[in-house]
């Protein structure tokens, strides 16, 4: 199968070829023909697997014809996170070198006036967050009558930040005969709901998850306390071969201080989360992704659906609470074909945390000591008897003892980490419902887990040799 029988025009197998794809991933066979045919289609395919050109390629065919109006953009994708949204538009202007198409970008956190001027003069593709959008349209800087075409992109994490009511009110906004894309991750019964109320005779499309774990990543837990976490953590950086990482906290404040420590100790660290502007933001990612600086210490947030490519580690410095998240994770390594390693530090606290995660990705972590600053295979029938013990760098004479980290009892946690404030009178909009109790915001948004999910996280086996990396 290639990416010419698929019935995209020459000049877009043009830019195909040169943004170096020889082959469509599964995602993409089965999508590319449907967008072409104006039918409305479900997409669901585990993250990594190349859901975006899916729409990207056919979306730029089908608007080549046909004229732009002013403050009345033809198509409209909407995406969760302002960083997906960029990574969108981004593929727009790979893919479209060849084509006459304008587009704008609606996210928080950049000035509003450059976005509503490009509107004015009209665009063909308009990407949105929905809060962004929602303020636009309230002030009556945009008319969505126009718009044939919506996509609705990562609906899983879309439903995870509360965005599905902002969604509904979108959709009753646009034209009622349009065609509707909807790609998910996985399918929990408020996207179907919402499909089912959205979408005109949908084609629906599965890429079936991989049976057992991904086996590009090599996972591996270690037992620690909390104080002995950033101690651990170096000494890993030190031992392993880390050519870039992205160490994940729980909480804002342990991403920033962590940054701050391993700077303190000579790494060459960044840091992103959701109090950060956008261009704090971008540029932190920027400087990541040219090597200026090889570990990111990150929130989920803030690096959820990321494509930074060649992640050689993964460091759950927290384990994280949602066994989701675990999966969102380690899917930042091992991507396009490349190995990757995952470490999850587990406290005596994380017992639980740690259980969801080997029952959602089916598999017991296997657990290593760390002796000596080199992981090595723990005998898997002898768990640690004493686990509070501190884990020691055997090498380094001990430094001062890393101040604590703050990790407040349990009951006390935090509800998930909020997006960065955003202008004005909608910042709430963004922001993060703990996800146990919800405000009014929306249904109760059941866990992924709860319906037929078992695995949604990366790498599949084709782009082990369609990619170049
Ligand atoms: P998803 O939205 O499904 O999580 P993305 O669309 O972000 O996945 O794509 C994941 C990665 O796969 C990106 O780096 C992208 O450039 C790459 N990719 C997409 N399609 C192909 C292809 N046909 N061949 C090789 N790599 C691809
Ligand atoms: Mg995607």
């Amino acid at each position: 199968m290639s990416f010419a029988d698929l019935g995209l025009s020459p000049e877009l197998l043009q830019s195909v070829t040169a943004a170096g794809y020889t082959e469509p991933t599964p995602i993409q066979a089965q999508a590319i023909p449907s967008v072409l045919m104006m039918r409305d289609l479900i997409g669901i395919a585990q993250t990594g697997t190349g859901k975006t050109a899916s729409f990207v390629l056919p979306m730029i065919d089908v608007l080549a014809h046909g004229r732009r109006r002013a403050l009345m953009p033809r198509s409209l994708i909407l995406e969760p996170t302002r960083e997906l949204a960029a990574q969108v538009a981004e593929n727009f202007e790979k893919y479209g070198v060849n084509h006459d198409l304008k587009m704008a970008l609606l996210i928080g956190g950049v000035q509003m006036g450059d976005q509503v001027k490009a509107l004015g003069e009209g665009v063909d593709v308009l990407i949105a967050t929905p809060g962004r959008l929602m303020d636009l349209f309230e002030r009556g800087k945009i008319l969505l009558t126009g718009c044939n075409l919506l996509v609705i992109d990562e609906a899983d994490r879309m439903l995870d930040m509360g965005f599905i009511p902002d969604i509904e009110t979108i959709c009753s906004k646009l034209p009622a005969t349009r065609q509707t894309l909807l790609f998910s991750a996985t399918m929990p019964a408020p996207i179907k709901k919402l499909a089912d109320k959205f979408l005109t005779n949908p084609k629906y499309i599965e890429v079936a998850r991989p049976a057992s774990n991904n086996e590009q990543i090599a996972q591996h837990k270690v037992r620690v306390t909390a104080r002995a976490k950033r101690e651990l953590l170096r000494s890993l950086l030190r031992s392993e071969d880390v050519s870039t990482a992205i160490i994940f906290c729980n909480r804002k404040t342990t991403v920033r201080e962590l940054a701050k420590s391993l700077k303190g100790s000579g790494f060459a660290a960044g840091e992103i989360h959701g109090d950060m502007d956008q261009p704090s933001r971008l540029a932190e990612l920027d400087r990541f992704k040219a090597g200026t600086i090889n570990l990111l210490v990150a929130s989920d947030v803030a690096a959820r659906g990321l494509d930074i490519k060649g992640v050689s580690h993964i460091f759950n410095f927290d384990t994280p609470w949602h066994p989701d998240d675990y999966v969102h994770r380690i899917g930042r390594t091992g991507r396009a074909g490349a190995t990757g390693r995952a470490f999850t530090f587990i406290t005596p606290d994380d017992a639980e945390a740690i259980a969801s995660i080997e029952k959602l990705t089916g598999t017991v972590i296997p657990e290593v000591t760390i002796e000596g600053g080199a992981a090595e295979d723990a005998p898997r029938r002898e768990p640690r008897k004493r686990p509070e013990r501190p884990v020691r760098e055997a090498s380094a004479p001990r430094e001062a003892r890393p101040p604590r980290e703050a990790s407040p009892p349990r009951e006390a946690r935090p509800p998930r980490e909020a997006s960065p404030p955003r202008e004005e009178h909608t910042a709430a909009r963004e922001s993060h419902p703990p996800r146990q109790h919800q405000p009014r915001r929306t249904a109760p948004a059941p866990r992924p887990e709860a319906e037929s999910d078992g695995w949604n996280g990366p790498v599949p086996d084709f782009l082990g040799f369609s990619a170049a990396g």
